[in-house]
């Protein structure tokens, strides 16, 4: 991982605000999230969470996920803003994942982005590895970072709640 600074750092924080537009149509009621994935300068796939072809039937959002059996390792109640992205760049643009980077953003509750802590998801750092992107880029309390997608997944299985 390496954070950015200077040019790259303001190219980058412009994607991480176009994925806080497309969070903002986010309709999962636990937390609104977006998504773009950028090679060459364009974005060939967008994403937001929310639920299962965003059907009202399929809504998780409110259920605990303690009454799930341990099982269900997916507790997580909507589809998420990267496989979105993902998913999304499969279908529009499959010649052009390969060498992409995959940015994220969460708003608060207020709809402004809001700073990420480590890596966990992995469902998504597995999807993204899988699909051939590149860089996963977060944006930390220390700046804007970008990971290799395999170190991503390494990371996101060794995560630990900090204490
Ligand atoms: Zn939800
Ligand atoms: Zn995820």
């Amino acid at each position: 991982m390496r954070y950015l600074s200077g040019e790259e750092e303001k190219k980058a924080l412009e994607y991480i605000n176009k994925a806080a537009q497309i969070a903002s149509d986010a309709t999962c009621e636990r937390s609104k999230c977006g998504s773009v994935i950028v090679n060459n300068n364009e974005i060939i796939g967008s994403g937001f969470n929310s639920p299962p072809q965003n059907r009202e039937d399929q809504r998780k959002c409110s259920y605990s996920k303690d009454s799930y059996h341990e099982k269900v390792t997916d507790k997580t109640c909507c589809v998420h803003a990267e496989q979105r992205a993902i998913m999304d760049a499969l279908r529009t643009n499959p010649d052009k994942i390969i060498g992409s980077r995959l940015y994220f953003i969460r708003l608060d509750n207020d709809g402004t982005p809001s700073r990420a802590g480590k890596p966990y998801c992995t469902i998504c750092s597995k999807m993204a590895l899988d699909a051939g992107i590149e860089e996963f880029v977060l944006w930390h309390d220390e700046g804007v970072c970008v990971y290799k997608t395999d170190e991503y997944n390494s990371l996101s299985f060794q995560y630990k709640e900090k204490i």
